[in-house]
């Protein structure tokens, strides 16, 4: 199945919906729906979010939940809502109102990437946001927020989960991100480097391990044609570089 159009929010209010071992639901719900829509964007999918940061209470949040999706047109769409499950159980679940097939490749997705209990899918035709939005929509309850292993899982495997998913619903892998890595800049060097980084407005970090006298420069997270200039930024100085997954 092709989208024209991806439709991605996280669940509830701001400060809303579940807590456990410290974390917020929507704050994490925010966090990865970020990450999800960056990785749909890597391989091309149209991709707009739609969480609703003006709702106060649980049912302004559901209305301007299922208007942003209906805002959008229906033809092709898919809404997808993001959550994370609570009350003393572990693993993934992903919840439907028609999309069976496309539940159950999600949640087994999200539970091969975290080792997750792979809970399934289940129909729901009572949820607002499935019965609401007016094209095809999944609920994602991610893992259990009340759950140390579960969250521990979660939060250091994100961008594969947010991946994992992106393969499933468009067929295509996000090329990873990775990082360039260079050392022994003296003085003059560390300058250079740092200009390019503020130039291109590219996260860069400059360390001098010990009293070393030379610093080590590390740019953040590139992909693509952003990846190819930093090489060649780092050839046309002949300085010694490492390229380092993320
Ligand atoms: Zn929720």
């Amino acid at each position: 199945m092709v989208y024209t159009l991806v439709t991605s929010h996280a669940g509830h209010t701001i400060g809303g919906g579940a807590r456990g071992c410290g974390y917020e639901e929507s704050a994490v719900a925010r966090q990865f729906n970020e990450l999800l829509i960056n990785e749909f964007k890597k391989v091309g999918q149209s991709v707009v979010d739609t969480t609703d940061n003006l709702g106060r209470t649980q049912s302004q949040n559901l209305a301007n939940l299922v208007r942003n999706c209906n805002s959008h047109p229906k033809s092709g769409r898919l809404d997808i809502s993001l959550h994370l499950n609570a009350g003393g159980g572990t693993g993934v679940e992903v919840l439907y109102y028609d999309q069976k097939e496309l539940a159950t490749q999600v949640s087994a997705a999200i539970a091969k990437t975290c080792s997750f209990k792979d809970r399934g899918a289940k129909q729901r035709k009572d949820l607002a946001i499935l019965k609401g939005t007016n094209a095809p929509a999944i609920l994602i309850e991610l893992c259990f927020i009340d759950n140390v292993s579960d969250m521990r899982s979660l939060m250091s495997k994100m961008q594969e989960v947010a991946r994992a998913i992106v393969e499933v619903i468009t067929g295509k892998v996000s090329q990873k991100s990775k990082y360039i890595v260079t050392g022994g800049l003296n003085t003059d060097a560390c300058r250079i480097f740092a200009e390019f980084m503020l130039s291109k407005k590219w996260y860069g970090k400059i360390s001098f391990p010990g009293d070393a006298t030379y610093g080590i420069g590390e740019t953040g997270g590139l992909i693509g044609t952003a990846l190819i200039e930093a090489e060649d930024f780092m050839k046309t100085h002949g300085w010694w570089y490492e390229v380092k997954e993320v």
